[in-house]
């Protein structure tokens, strides 16, 4: 059994154990955990502020390694064919499958969030995973019969290589995954980078895939921080395409970067997604797929509900519905079954929150739900922040223009159906959005209208792995899930054939 699966295990049985500080890892290439070497990095977990334990800080000559061997590796692997790589994923995920119980409680440790959100969240990126085992025998590509008398012309789907899959610590591993199944199933091999606050989960998958048949070198991580390995991996020669999940000025950051080599990109970044209630909605419904969309993961997710606008008539019911969600949700540490919201991930993390919500507050609103870091004794050492409702606040005011990546909802009050689909829209950001009415006018409106690369009727904000996902405007471009990221992962090359006769 390995360190971390020990650690793991220590984590979830008994919650603040203090002898984590022994959890040490190094980066993962050619199929091995290597000794932590060189600068490390210091883990803290984000509920107790207890230290979780040591990674090696890469610098670029050990990011260099990984893809020198990820580089290595990628021929062999793109020779298997189709089905064979399928088989690979396929016998990951149900490794990945059988492993979550003890993955819970590093994720859980590292990350901050609750146990159950960390079930979820690993199973998901299994599923993703089966998802594109199960498509690898339909990767398709165009052909044309008679182009020109006796003229066929047909494409081919090539791998691209070396892919760097850079990711933030709000879903270590479904982020991940989303990369890793199309990526993978296409041919290329896979250097990974986990956010510098969460290695150790990212190590444990790598290594649980490799032990189920992925061959050493096709997926390799490197831990460390964006400005360093991250950076390095960017601009490392053999990387030929960088997947990218992140904010949107890292975003922009690494596009640049990307540049030189004229990289293929793709850019999953920040959001600020609108969610409109129509007086025609289930309101109850409503009510609870705002405070869901909001509060889960303590607010810290790309396609959280960030903005609320109701209509007035039906405003004041609305409200007082999700602020009373917001009030009984049960905060506290993760490692407890019975809580519902953790921590934020980091006293930076809540930090911005916190100056956002003031600086919009100095403008006008109201707070109708939570607004401060809890009372409770038990919460003081971690970066708890109540769920907290504001509404009204100046729709040019901070909660309305920038992304709030924390527990802290606003609402806005609108007058009809073309108020709330101007505000909508009146975002740098295009991530998701989603309506709730019975009206299907203004749903078919809603979807043709509001900027955004997913929209949601009736309906809770899930993803799903069949269709694709990824944002428009300040939240990037590029399409993860469905088979329209089998383009994002492949060159398309047209081959033209004359006969003779
Ligand atoms: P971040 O941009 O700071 O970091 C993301 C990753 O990029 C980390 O691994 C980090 O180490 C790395 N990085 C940082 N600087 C880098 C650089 N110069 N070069 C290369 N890599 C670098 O993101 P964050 O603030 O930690 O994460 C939260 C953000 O991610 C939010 O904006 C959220 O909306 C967004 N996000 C988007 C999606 C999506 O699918 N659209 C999903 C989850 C999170």
């Amino acid at each position: 059994m390995s360190d971390v699966v020990r650690r793991s295990e220590l984590v979830r049985t008994e919650g603040r154990n203090q002898d984590l500080t022994a959890l040490e890892r190094g980066i993962f290439v050619d199929g091995t955990v290597e000794p932590v070497a060189g600068e490390t990095l210091t883990i803290t977990n984000p509920a107790t502020g207890e230290t979780v334990g040591r990674a090696t800080n890469a610098d670029a000559a050990a990011v260099d390694r990984a893809v020198r061997s990820a580089h290595a590796a990628q021929g062999d692997w793109a020779r298997r064919g189709y089905a064979d790589r399928g088989a690979v994923l396929h016998a990951g995920a149900e490794a990945l499958l059988e492993h979550v119980e003890e993955l819970i409680g590093g994720l859980v440790a590292e990350q901050g969030k609750t146990v159950r959100e960390a079930r979820i969240e690993l199973r998901k990126a299994a599923d993703t995973l089966e998802h594109y085992a199960g498509l690898a025998k339909e990767v398709r590509a165009a052909y044309v019969h008679g182009l020109d008398p006796g003229v066929d012309g047909r494409v081919l789907r090539k791998p691209l290589g070396v892919v760097a899959a850079i990711v933030p610590w709000n879903f270590p591993t479904t982020l991940l995954s989303n990369k890793l199944g199309p990526a993978l199933v296409c041919g290329n091999t896979v250097v990974a980078k986990p956010a510098d606050t969460t290695p150790f989960t990212t190590l444990r998958l790598a290594e649980i895939l490799t032990e189920a048949g992925l061959p050493p070198g096709v997926l390799n991580v490197v831990t460390g921080t964006g400005a360093e390995a991250g950076e390095a991996l960017v601009t490392h020669p053999l990387t030929r395409k960088i997947a990218f999940t992140g904010s949107t000025p890292t975003g922009e950051r690494v596009m640049a970067l990307a540049a030189k080599g004229t990289k293929r990109v793709t850019l999953e970044l920040g959001g600020s997604d609108p969610m409109i209630i129509c007086d025609d909605a289930d309101l109850k419904k409503a009510a609870s797929a705002a405070a869901m969309g909001r509060f889960y993961n303590c607010g810290q997710a790309c396609l959280a509900i960030k903005r609320v606008y109701v209509f007035e008539s039906v405003a004041d019911e609305v409200i007082e519905a999700i602020a009373g969600k917001a009030r009984r949700l049960r905060l506290g540490l993760g490692t407890d079954e019975n809580v519902q919201i953790g921590p934020m991930h980091t006293e930076r993390q809540r930090a911005i929150m916190e100056d956002q919500i003031a600086r919009t507050l100095s403008g006008g609103g109201a707070v109708v739900a939570g607004g401060g870091r809890p009372d409770d004794e038990r919460l003081q050492h971690g970066w708890f922040h109540e769920p907290t409702v504001v509404v009204d606040p100046p729709h040019g005011s901070p909660m309305a223009r920038e992304e709030v990546f924390g527990p802290a909802l606003p609402i806005w009050r609108v007058k009809d159906f073309d108020q709330a689909i101007r505000l909508a829209n009146d975002s740098p950001f295009g991530l998701g959005s989603s309506v709730w009415t019975a009206s299907l006018d203004r749903a078919e409106r809603a979807a043709a209208e509001i900027d955004t690369g997913y929209t949601w009727i009736n309906s809770p904000t899930k993803v799903y792995d069949e269709l694709p996902f990824g944002g428009v405007g300040g939240s990037g471009y590029g399409k993860e899930h469905g088979s329209e990221a089998f383009d994002y992962y492949t060159d398309q090359k047209s081959v033209v054939v004359k006969r003779a006769t």
